[in-house]
Formats: structure tokens, sequence, C-alpha cells
């Protein structure tokens, strides 16, 4: 028999099951996920997607006891214990079956077995006892068991939330019910399209998932491109169901010297043995290490196994490299995009998207500062020029000529940009320099554009993507084409208004720069006050153009990579860029 008792998982862990299954066995876990939504079942185990949410805190609390496991043996099914037996958190298969579970507690009274399920509420009032997916969990704990020798007529739910232990016979009609799913849920994993989401379901404010599942965005991004084809009728906004949780923050460390070290649950940073600062683990989304900061090795692989992305710039700010766990387990998006990369055609339709969002958004700065300046010129003719190169990118048929639009698009928009700014900033160009930025607007640029850059290339890393291969910036050795893609529509948003910002209101001052053989680079000073602007814009509210909602721009980045991820699998048609009006 294949059995063994473990020991505790950590409260911070994904319940059992997702992402780390062996592909032929299914955990009986995620079939009660599937049970409850097939895509939410689909997501967990085919493509690896976990996000913590109060419930599943909650479910790992009300588990704490049984996961800290007694590691008594389980006696084989041919020599019954003499005595009642009771075994916590064990783990058993059934090839046979195809399945495989952790049982929270197995009851054991000579050859009759009873698998016990821990519930974090309170016993529902139903003539079944129990909601389906956990009648089918534990259904499929008896028939691991049966097929492992052991006679087991029914099984346990304890609901921790009432004290109640509740019977579910195993009869006919439910263990039917969950090879049937088992088999559906097999399909679905095989498939290389999600099942659809639910309409208007109660079950999705609940979901764990819903920030990355999006149902009513996808529903009403599909409905839409269906009406383009038969003129039907305007579809409901959706609510907003976005997790409010997940409030962690990126750690920033760039005292020369100093070393980021694990204490507990918290990390570190310490310059020659004294500690500058600290924060919880579960705080920080991701630590961003500017030139020579050291990281100890159990902080690393803490960083990896939480999945948090640790981002090495050098110095002057040039991002060198994130560090990440293993890849993301959504081997079919990764497929579907070197396909679509492959795809002239294919990449075309989503760079035109990408570009025509960017030149509008560019267009939208500056109409905004350009009537707060000449108190409002809507025929000013870098407008103009804008709404034009806008238009022909949104219905080229040619990449070279798309980015001849955009590179068109840019010097317009940049000629009138730097205009924005105090002459001291913008040097003698008047326009976009780098390698090095010779003027301190284009130091600043420069170093939002790398910050803007990496926050993307940690958004599609994180929903599943290459951040390599890209659309629109064609593949090159050691660049983040798919980032810098994304990041296009993003760079007048939140870099460009962060740079006026911060020369406008007096944040930078030629103080904050320093000058060497004609390069310009920011003061440590200077960078602080770069990386405050730029976290307040991510942190900033604004109204989405499509859903309605009000939404943070960091959420908003993470959205946009997870609609890209919809459009290039085809669940969705079009990418939507974000724009702002
Ligand atoms: S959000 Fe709704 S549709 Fe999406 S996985 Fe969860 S329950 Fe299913």
């Amino acid at each position: 028999m294949a059995a063994e008792t473990e020991s505790a998982v950590p409260s911070s862990d994904p319940p059992v099951g997702a992402g780390d299954a062996q592909p032929d066995l299914l955990p009986v876990r995620m079939l009660n996920e599937f049970a409850y939504c097939p895509r939410l079942g689909t997501l967990m185990w085919a493509d690896g997607e976990w996000a913590p949410s109060l419930d599943t805190r909650q479910g790992l609390f009300t588990h704490r006891r049984v996961d800290k496991g007694d590691r008594r043996a389980v006696p084989e099914s041919d020599a019954p214990p003499e005595e009642p037996l009771h075994a916590r958190s064990v783990s058993l298969s059934a090839p046979g079956e195809g399945l495989t579970a952790k049982l929270d507690l197995l009851e054991l009274d000579g050859p009759v077995a009873t698998p016990v399920d821990y519930k974090k509420g309170k016993a529902p009032d139903l003539p079944e006892g129990a909601y389906e997916p956990e009648r089918v969990q534990l259904c499929a704990q008896g028939l691991i068991l049966r097929e492992n020798g052991y006679r087991c007529d029914e099984g346990v739910l304890y609901f921790a939330g009432s004290r109640r232990r509740v019977s579910i016979p195993f009869d006919d009609a439910l263990v039917e019910r969950t090879r049937e799913l088992a088999a559906a849920f097999r399909l679905a994993a095989a498939n290389d399209r999600l099942p659809p989401p639910l309409k208007d379901s109660p079950k999705c404010p609940r979901c764990s998932l819903v920030g990355i599942c999006l149902p009513d965005e996808t529903n009403l991004l599909s409905a839409e491109a269906a009406d383009e084809h038969t003129g039907g009728a305007l579809h409901r906004k959706p609510r907003k169901l976005l997790p409010a949780l997940s409030e962690a923050l990126p750690l920033y460390v760039q005292q020369q010297g100093a070393f980021v070290g694990k204490s507990g649950d918290r990390l570190t940073v310490k310059l020659e043995g004294k500690k500058l600062t600290d924060a919880r683990l579960l705080d920080v989304s991701q630590i961003c290490l500017f030139g020579n900061v050291m990281l100890s090795a159990p902080a690393i692989s803490e960083l990896a196994r939480r999945g948090t992305p640790i981002c090495h710039f050098s110095y002057g700010g040039w991002l060198n490299a994130i560090t990440t766990g293993l890849a993301h387990k959504n081997i079919a998006l990764r497929i579907r995009q070197f396909e679509v990369a492959a795809d002239p055609a294919a990449s075309l339709g989503i760079a035109r998207g990408i570009v025509a969002g960017k030149v509008r958004n560019q267009r939208t700065l500056l109409r905004r500062q350009l009537k707060e300046r000449d108190k409002g010129d809507r025929n000013h003719p870098a407008l103009t020029a804008l709404d034009d190169y806008r238009q022909r990118a949104e219905h080229t048929t040619e990449a070279g000529s798309l980015l001849g639009l955009e590179g068109m698009a840019a010097k317009t928009y940049f000629a009138e940009f730097f205009g924005l700014l105090p002459p001291w900033s913008r040097g003698d160009t008047n326009g976009r320099n780098r390698r090095p930025p010779t003027d301190p607007a284009n130091a600043v640029l420069s170093f939002l554009y790398s910050l803007l850059t990496k926050e993307l290339h940690v958004a599609v890393q994180s929903v599943g993507f290459d951040p390599m291969l890209g659309v629109f910036h064609r593949p090159r050795y050691g660049r983040p084409s798919l980032a810098l893609d994304l990041a296009e529509e993003f760079r007048p948003l939140v870099a460009d208004s962060a740079t006026l910002m911060l020369f406008n209101n007096g944040e930078l001052s030629e103080e904050s720069f320093l000058s060497r053989a004609g390069a310009v680079a920011l003061t440590d000073a200077g960078r602080r006050s770069v990386i405050a602007a730029f976290e307040r814009r991510l942190a900033q509210e604004v109204t989405h153009p499509i859903f309605g909602y009000r939404i943070v721009y960091r959420r908003v980045l993470e959205v946009q990579a997870r609609l890209l991820a919809r459009a290039v699998t085809g669940e969705i048609e079009h990418y939507p860029a974000f724009t702002t009006r």
C-alpha cells in the first residue's frame, strides 16, 4: 500500500495539489475546486495558479492541527490494526482511479477505513449533509482507500465552525458523479483553452482566483466582440471583484554595502551590522537591489519559494536581472505565445492595439498639459498629428509601417513634452537621448522606463509568459521584448507624468544630479525621489476605461498582462490597450 504520513505544511503554502501534482494523478483537493467551478479547478491544477484569500487563509488555519501529522505508520490493509487507529495527514494514491490525496484524518477500525475531511465553516443545512464539491472530494478519498484494499462505505466531514461531524455515505450515485467529474477534469486540463468563466455567479466574489480569472471582464470583452459581429445589445458592466488583498509593496534597497537577510518571517536590511530597516515577508511584493547590495542564501530561497521576484539593478538604475522561483506552470500559454509571435498577422493585431493605445495616451497627456499652459488649444498641430498617427496605427497592415508611425508619434510628442519641463532640466537636444542620458530630464525618463519595464516584466512572468518574446519589439538577445511591449501604453501614463510632477513640483533640483564626462545620472537622494514618485503613481486610482470601476495603476498593469494572455489564447478577440481620457 502506498501510504505515508507527512509533516506540517507552512500556513502560507497553497493547498496540496496546487501546481505540484503528478500529471497522471488528480489531487482530490483539486477535484473539489473543479466541482465548484471547472475554470477554477483548471486554473489551479493545469496552470498552477494560486492566490491567497481570507477564505483560504481561514482554511489553512483550520487545518493547522491535522497538518502537524502524528507520523504513526498506517498498517497495510491486509494486516488491519487490532485497536481502532487514527492517523493524521496521510498521503495515499490510487493509480487505477487516477487519484491522489492527503487525508486530514484516517480512522481505521479493523478492515473499515473512514476518511475525515476538515472544513472551516459551519455544517450547511442540506438533506445531503454538504455541498457537492465537499462530498465529491470525500468520495474520491473513499475510492482511493478502496483501491488500497480497505472497506470504505462512508466518510466524515468535520465542520470546525459548528464542531459537527457529518457522515456522507458513498452510494452509487455519488461514486458515479465523482468519477464523471474526474474524467471531465482530465479532459479540461488537457485542453489548451480554459473552461469559460461563470456568468454573474455568486461564487465568483468568494473565489480566491477572481483577480486571476477576471470572470466579468472576460465575459464582457467576449460578448462585446460577439456583438461586433452580430450587432447585439450592450452588456452589463463587470462587478468590481478584484480582491483588495495583496497589499504587499516593493522593497527598494540602494544603500551601497547593505546586506539583506532573513530573520524568521521578516527581511532585515543591515549596514555594517546595524539594522537599517526590516519588513514582513508577507508585505514584500518584490525586492529591488541597486548596485552593491548583498542578499543571504536563506533570503533568496524563501523569496523564490514564495514567488517574490528579486530585481537586480546596476548602481545607475539599469535593470540587469530578475531572480524568480521555478518557471510558471502554464506551458500552454507559452506555446500559444510562441505561435502568435511567429505569426505576423496575429502579432500585428496585438501590436496595433498597443501602439495605438500608447499614442492615444501621449495625446491625452499633452492635451491636458497644453490646456493648462495655453488655455486650451484642441487644434494644436501636435494633437492633430498624434490623432492622425493613432488612426493610421489602428489600421496599418504592415509591421514596418507600425514601427514608423510609433517613431513619428514619439518625435512629435517629445518635441512638445520637453517644452513642458524647466529649461535647466532638458539640455541642448530638447528631445530623447539615452545610453547614457546627457541631461537630467532624460536621466529621469530612462530610470522610470527601467522601473516600468521591471514592473511589466514581473507582471507578464507571473501570468506565465516568456518576457523575452514580444509582438511589437522583435526578439533581441537580452531584451525583455514582451515587457517592453506592454510598457508602451503606460509610458505616458506612469513614467512621463511622474517626470512632469518631479520637475515641475520641485521634487528634483540641479543638486539631484551628477554630471560626468557628458553623462548625467541621479544622485542617491535624487533616485529616492524618483522611486517615491513612481510608487505614488502606481498607487494612484484611476477609472478603468472599459470596466468602469476604480482601480490603482499597480493593479492595472497586472490586469493588462492577464488580458493579453486572454487575447493570446483566443479567449477574447482583441487585446484592449489601457487608455485614459
Ligand atoms: S472567479 Fe468565478 S468563474 Fe472564475 S474561477 Fe472563480 S468561480 Fe470560476
